[in-house]
């Protein structure tokens, strides 16, 4: 997984001494890791004072000591129950692997016992619904679908009320991930979120997941602000970790947008869906 910033910081360490050299190779690490050049230069700063002050004097108290700053900078989100249905609307743009994290979030909550409603609210992109139906059959789950080109709202709209009519627990809401153009795409998700409000769904039981590909570097971080700024986000939730080679962008995400990170992809199964935990990301990322 994330080996490579975690292996380059221990060739850094062992072939230096704390020279100028050394905190530009620091930089230049953390830039290849995604981090950015902001955040890189300010973990490089912040290790500068701590040696000076001879603190870091081991292998393991630097990398202790840049798993720490990165630690205070994303956080997990955690599920919590709340008053039924609860709606996750899910977002992210075509190819990203949000058709499968919602297969695999309708799995999760359905082997908890939870009732599961899938809401194909991607009516833009033809056969979106039958791949998600496909995975209903499958699970086992209920859906809720209208032909192809219909209005998403209706969709959103239908599938509360049918929810609330039989007292089922989670609705699993996809949506369009390429419209027309950029603004149609915005207008109409902002259009979904104002359904949802006016459907008396409580701030506690309506949540907003934008599912991203951490193979993606600055892509992410720019599709993150963008949909961040459309609907107000409440976490992220990473795909396609296990073959991510970097790391950096979710401390980005978490620091820049101030979002934490729900769950993590790590492959194709729908068994394949870990919650997020900062302790053991970290450890990966720089161990
Ligand atoms: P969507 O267009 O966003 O709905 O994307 P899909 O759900 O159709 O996924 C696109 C591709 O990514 C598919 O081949 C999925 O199997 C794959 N995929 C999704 N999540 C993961 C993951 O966590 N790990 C890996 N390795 N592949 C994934």
């Amino acid at each position: 997984m994330f080996k490579s910033l975690g292996m380059k910081l221990k060739a850094l360490f062992g072939a230096k001494t704390y020279d100028e050299g050394f905190f530009e190779e620091l930089e230049d690490t953390l830039i290849e890791s995604d981090l950015g050049p902001r955040l890189s230069m300010e973990i490089s700063d912040m290790v500068r004072q701590e040696a000076k002050s001879g603190k870091l004097k081991t292998h393991a108290d630097f990398l202790r000591f840049v798993s720490d700053i990165l630690k205070e900078k994303v956080a997990p989100w955690v599920y919590q129950p709340a008053s039924s249905p609860q709606v996750f609307l899910v977002l992210g743009v075509n190819g990203v692997g949000k058709t499968t994290t919602i297969a695999k979030l309708a799995y999760h909550f359905h082997l908890q016992g939870k009732k599961v409603l899938l809401a194909a609210a991607d009516t833009f992109r033809a056969a979106a619904a039958d791949q998600l139906e496909l995975h209903a059959e499958r699970i086992g789950v209920r859906i809720v679908r209208q032909a192809d080109g219909s209005d998403p709202g209706a969709v959103v709209y239908d599938a509360i009320t049918s929810a609330q009519a039989r007292h089922e627990d989670i609705i699993l809401v996809d949506t369009a991930g390429r419209m027309h153009n950029k603004e149609n795409l915005l207008r109409e998700l902002q259009k979904i979120d104002k359904i949802i409000a006016n459907k008396n769904i409580s701030a506690d039981s309506y949540k907003k997941f934008l599912v991203l590909d951490a193979t993606t570097g600055q892509n992410a971080l720019s599709q993150a602000e963008l949909f961040h700024q459309a609907v107000k986000l409440d976490a992220v939730i990473l795909t396609k970790y296990d073959s991510a080679a970097k790391g950096g962008t979710v401390i980005r995400i978490g620091e820049k947008l101030g979002l934490p990170i729900a769950y993590v992809g790590t492959g194709e199964k729908y068994t394949d869906l870990e919650s997020f935990n900062a302790e053991k990301f970290l450890s990966d990322l720089v161990s």
